[in-house]
């Protein structure tokens, strides 16, 4: 879920977290990109206003300039600015209420009412051991009756029996009554819903809701409705004091802008996701996951995260501006390398979490591979420091000394020494793009 906005975000981020400052006319095109991304995701146009002005205008205050990493600055900004949006803390079921706790739900027809009833009954039965009981107010749809049966019947939770031309609020009444006289702790309130909002839907759901007078009233969405999904939660949310939002057929949202309106639009906090059509598929809504899958950044903000703790900026700092300025690439540059690696628990630990880091981890392997660093940063120790500065000056009888001294044979330098003639290679075809930018990024 959420793949486009991802990696929609995620391109815009990783362009900014490699750079060492941010100019006004950074933040300006980050801030333009966050807006097609989010406008892109279907996010309701006034939640995409309210987020991209917010972000900007912590990206251009003293926490973003005054930062000495201000692209992972902006990055968590919006990390955090989505976390809020999403509702700050993850919210369950109100459950110390007076039991039996009531839970009324509300949608239109499809949105998968009945089959998120089923979920949150057999959530609450298996994970939160309550005695549960359901009920169908849907009176104009046998076969909606029907299903929360089956329904209640596969997952074994009694369903309080209801026909075609009852009225719902007697059913709902008498449901709660029985559910009282047989120690119910939970009663799960389904209703009828319409393929769109409208007035006799909703003072149905409203008188239902005075005469119950639930703990819970979840407002059930499909996710899939993308803009719809917030202005149907905005009807419901008029007419009902809505407790929480179930969002459903995530499975099948590859823009997940709705999750990012539904909250800001309603005041209610999503707490449940659905993500398949089994009774199980149900997910507790944790707005700071969320945020991280919707970033794709989960293990980027570690490495920054360790980076910014364990490597030298200063010597990464000045290794990116020699790049940069096409200077020579040494052997003394070369063992810098593999010490701050080292330091990051290994080559392959630091660039797993890169993004692209696989294609450079499979280059590197080649030139660099981690059981040899050791040996390496030996030999290289062992010789003066003129031929660290001049590698391509090393005679052979050079050699033999070096392998003396640093206890290895002469074949181990002559392969350092091609391993570092690759690696200068390829650090002079990327010093202008990728690699330059992964060394700032380090040295932020
Ligand atoms: P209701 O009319 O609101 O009661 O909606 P239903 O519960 O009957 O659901 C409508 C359709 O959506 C059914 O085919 C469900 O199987 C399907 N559905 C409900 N929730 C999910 C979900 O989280 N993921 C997927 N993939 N399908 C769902």
């Amino acid at each position: 879920m959420f793949e486009s906005l991802s990696s929609r975000l995620g391109n815009t981020l990783r362009a900014l977290s490699g750079s060492g400052r941010l100019t006004e006319d950074d933040v300006k095109n980050a801030s333009r990109e966050l807006r097609m991304a989010l406008l892109e995701a279907d996010v309701a146009l006034p939640v995409v206003r309210d987020f991209v002005e917010r972000v900007r205008a912590r990206a251009v205050g003293a926490e973003v300039t005054q930062s000495l990493t201000p692209g992972q600055a902006f990055l968590r900004i919006v990390q955090q600015e989505l976390v809020t949006t999403l509702g700050g803390e993850t919210q369950g079921l109100n459950l110390r209420a007076q039991p039996p706790l009531v839970i009324l739900m509300a949608g239109l027809q499809g949105s998968g009412k009945t089959t998120t009833s089923g979920k949150l009954a057999l959530r609450l039965k298996d994970v939160d051991k309550k005695k549960v009981m359901l009920v169908s107010c849907d009176v104009y749809r046998p076969a909606a009756i029907e299903q929360l049966r089956i329904v209640a019947e596969k997952i074994g939770v009694e369903c309080f029996p209801s026909a075609v031309g009852q009225n719902p609020v007697d059913i709902a009444r008498a449901a709660l009554d029985h559910a009282r006289r047989a120690y119910a702790e939970v009663l799960i309130v389904d209703t009828a819903g319409r393929t769109s909002v409208d007035e006799a839907m909703m003072q149905e759901i409203a008188a239902l809701h005075a005469a119950i007078e639930p703990a819970e009233t979840l407002f059930v969405v499909d996710s899939m409705t993308g803009q719809d999904a917030a202005n149907t939660a905005k009807a419901f949310a008029d007419r009902l004091p809505l407790s929480g939002v179930v969002l459903t057929k995530v499975d099948g949202d590859a823009r997940g802008g709705a999750a990012l309106s539904v909250r800001t639009v309603t005041g209610a906090p999503i707490k449940f996701l659905g993500v398949g059509e089994k009774s199980s598929a149900l997910e507790v809504f944790h707005p700071d996951r969320i945020a991280s899958r919707i970033l794709g950044q989960g293990d980027v903000l570690s490495l920054i995260e360790e980076t910014v703790q364990k490597v030298d900026r200063d010597k990464a700092e000045k290794l990116a501006q020699k790049l940069k300025k096409n200077k020579r690439f040494d052997l003394e540059d070369f063992r810098d390398q593999m010490l701050q690696m080292q330091n990051m628990g290994g080559v392959g630990a630091m660039l797993e979490k890169l993004p692209g880091g696989a294609q450079m981890q499979a280059q590197l392997a080649k030139a660099n591979p981690e059981k040899e660093v050791g040996r390496s940063i030996a030999i290289i120790n062992s010789m003066t420091r003129r031929e660290r500065r001049f590698p391509d000056h090393i005679k052979a009888s050079h050699r033999r000394r070096i392998a003396a001294g640093s206890g290895t044979q002469v074949q181990d330098v002559n392969r350092l020494l091609r391993q570092f003639d690759q690696t200068r290679d390829m650090m002079k075809k990327v010093a202008s793009g990728g690699m330059g930018k992964l060394m700032r990024g380090l040295a932020g």
